[in-house]
This record gives C-alpha cells, sequence and structure tokens, in this order.
C-alpha cells in the first residue's frame, strides 16, 4: 500500500487535505493525524471491518481497546449507555482536551474496538485538525497512537512514517505535538472515578473539579504486573521502548551520575546512552547523551521525552541510562511512562 503524506502544516489547503482523508476513514481506511497529545491512527470505530486494520497495521494485541475520538459532545450519546454526572463536570472542565473518559458502551460499539469489553472510552481532543477530521468524518473515531506497537508512541509526523509507511493510506502532518504524552485515563463506570492512565490532566486537578478520585493498584504500584491486574488492558504491556536495554537510576542526584558512569566505563564496546536534563548532560561520559530538557520544566520534559527515546534507537544506542523525575503532577505521568520504557527496570540509588 502507498501512504498517502499531507503536510498541512502551513495552514494552506486544509479543507481539501482533511476532505480525503475524511473519504478515506468514511471508507474504511486508515488515517494517522495529530492530537494535542499525541499523533492518533484513525479508522472508523463504529466500522467492524475498518477496526481491525488499526490492530494490523501497529501489530497491536487484539484484547487491547480503542479511544473513541468525537468532536462534539452530543456524539457521545450514541456511543455508551449512561453518562454519569461527574463526567459531565469532567467534559465541562477538560473537554476538548487530553482526557479520556470510560463508560459502558452502547450496542453500537463494536467488541472489536473495546477489545472485548463492556465499556468504552471517549475523548474529545481539541486539535484543530484532529477535530476538524472528526466532523467531517461524521463518526466516532477509533485512534490509537500512530506507532507500531511496544514502541515510543509518535509526536511528529515523521515518527508515524517510520513505523506504519506502506502500512495505512495517509499521514497528516500538522507539525509537532503540543504535550506529548497520551491521554489522562479516567474510569467512570464505577462509583468513585478511577484513574487508568495518569497524563497531562493530573490526580489534582481532577479532583479539583469533582472530589474524590482514585488512582488504580496498578498504575501506583512499580512493579507492575506481579500483584496487579490493571484495569486499562493496555497498561499491561511493555511500552514506549527504546530498542536498546534501558535502566532508571532514582535517588541523589551527585550519586546518580557517579554510579552511571562508572557502569559506563565497565561497558567497553557496547554502545552507551543517556537519558539526561538540561542541568546534568555536560557530566556524563556515555557515547550519546541526550537532554530532555529543564527539570524546571516538566511540560517541556512530557513533550520531549517520546522523540528522545527515538533518537536512542536512530543512534543505535544498546545500553540506556535514565534519570529520574519526581513523581508527583505531570511528573507521576512521566515517571509512568519512563517505568514501561525501561520494563520496570530500576536501581535505587
Ligand atoms: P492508546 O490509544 O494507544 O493510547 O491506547 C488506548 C488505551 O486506552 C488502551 O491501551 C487501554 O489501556 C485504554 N482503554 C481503552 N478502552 C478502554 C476501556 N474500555 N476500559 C479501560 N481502558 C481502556
Ligand atoms: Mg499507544
Amino acid at each position: 500500500m502507498k501512504t498517502e503524506y499531507v503536510d498541512l502544516r502551513d495552514g494552506k489547503d486544509i479543507d481539501e487535505g482533511l476532505y480525503k482523508a475524511a473519504q478515506i476513514i468514511k471508507n474504511g481506511g486508515l488515517v494517522a493525524f495529530p492530537t494535542e497529545t499525541v499523533y492518533g491512527l484513525g479508522a472508523n470505530g463504529l466500522d467492524e471491518n475498518a477496526v481491525p486494520k488499526i490492530y494490523e497495521a501497529k501489530g497491536r494485541p487484539s484484547d487491547n481497546p480503542l479511544i473513541l475520538h468525537i468532536s462534539e459532545f452530543d456524539e457521545i450519546k450514541n456511543i455508551v449507555k449512561e453518562i454519569p454526572n461527574t463526567a459531565f463536570v469532567l467534559a465541562d472542565e477538560f473537554w476538548p482536551g487530553p482526557l479520556t473518559m470510560v463508560f459502558k458502551k452502547s450496542n453500537i460499539v463494536p467488541y472489536r474496538t473495546t477489545g472485548g469489553l463492556e465499556s468504552v472510552a471517549v475523548r474529545m481532543p481539541s486539535n484543530k485538525i484532529a477535530r476538524e477530521l472528526i466532523k467531517m468524518a461524521g463518526v466516532p473515531v477509533a485512534a490509537p497512537s500512530a506507532n507500531s506497537s511496544g514502541r515510543p508512541s509518535p509526536t511528529k509526523a515523521s515518527h508515524v512514517m517510520e513505523d506504519l509507511a506502506g502500512k495505512i493510506d495517509m499521514v497528516i502532518d500538522g507539525g509537532a505535538v503540543d504535550i506529548g504524552i497520551e491521554s489522562t485515563i479516567v474510569d467512570m463506570t464505577g462509583e468513585v472515578p478511577i484513574i487508568l492512565r495518569p497524563g497531562f490532566i493530573t490526580e489534582e486537578m481532577l479532583s479539583e473539579a469533582i472530589g474524590r478520585v482514585e488512582v488504580d493498584e496498578a498504575v501506583k504500584s512499580l512493579v507492575q504486573g506481579l500483584d496487579f491486574k490493571p484495569k486499562a488492558p493496555g497498561m499491561k504491556y511493555r511500552h514506549y521502548a527504546p530498542s536498546g536495554k534501558m535502566v532508571i537510576y532514582k535517588g541523589d542526584s551527585k550519586k546518580v551520575i557517579e554510579l552511571i558512569n562508572e557502569e559506563i566505563k565497565k561497558l567497553i564496546g557496547k554502545k552507551t546512552a543517556v537519558l539526561a536534563t538540561d542541568e546534568t548532560k555536560d557530566l556524563y561520559e556515555a557515547d550519546i547523551v541526550v537532554s530532555v530538557g529543564s527539570r524546571q520544566n516538566a511540560e517541556n520534559i512530557a513533550h520531549n521525552l517520546f522523540d528522545v527515546l527515538r533518537k536512542f534507537d536512530e543512534m543505535g544506542a544498546e545500553i540506556i541510562f535514565s534519570e529520574s523525575f519526581d513523581e508527583n503532577k505531570l511528573g507521576f505521568a512521566i515517571m509512568n511512562r519512563l517505568h514501561k520504557s525501561a520494563g520496570y527496570n530500576i536501581i535505587n540509588v
């Protein structure tokens, strides 16, 4: 299959490009498009024949459910059975934006979209291209991240092309995404909303809006998969991972730097890399040192994280040492992605 690349970065010919893309989705094809979180790989989420193509292109396990994307709040009414009051409040506060809510699904949502579950995840993105495309397609758009399953999520159109060229119908280039990590997912089907995946919308922001919110035990526990089965099925897979072996060092910054440098010295003949910060990048003796941003700016770190992980692959890093970050607020989502990238390989200094 030839993948058509459509560049909408300069804002010209947007209508023409989106019209074509919407036709592809209506006809059961696949279009990758920018959202404010990461690039998504879209198909008609109500089309049982289109949805499997997403799984095939990504190499995604079929029990890992998809998020349905809508462009207006009213569109949710067809796809969910009931909307609790707290969901109206969250929608009011955070939609359009990087928040996904899980509801009981209506009958028109195929099990192929929900990985066999009775629930469905829904999000209204704020990215203009995304919202316009969904509106023009006239259907809820199922869109997981537009990467090969297991690789770091795509934050640029070039990342999508790397993974999916030749496997999907179209890629829309809308430039680098804004946020850079996936949406916060909250399960709204129980009495108390539960955070299934941390993201840009933090626990604090949610509970300020609706009061009590819980965090899924499996997300809290670092040694995932041992004791707790995560409620968001996708969270059980090793994910966001560069090809090299990755290990996270936690603890006093000076000691972390010292220890990493000691390890690097022992690894003769291996291409070593460090995921560092602006504050520390000049202090390492690895073959490859990349700063993910300043420690003073968590949003910038979130924005750069997946791009940096892909850079390690590009540069052929074999062993990657990573610094760690405070786990409060957005840092919780950043560390969640880092832990998964490293396959929970952590050294406490
Ligand atoms: P992605 O779009 O690639 O970020 O993946 C979407 C993630 O949303 C999946 O991996 C699941 O963890 C989660 N998800 C989607 N639908 C549901 C659902 N019905 N219940 C719980 N989690 C869900
Ligand atoms: Mg994904």
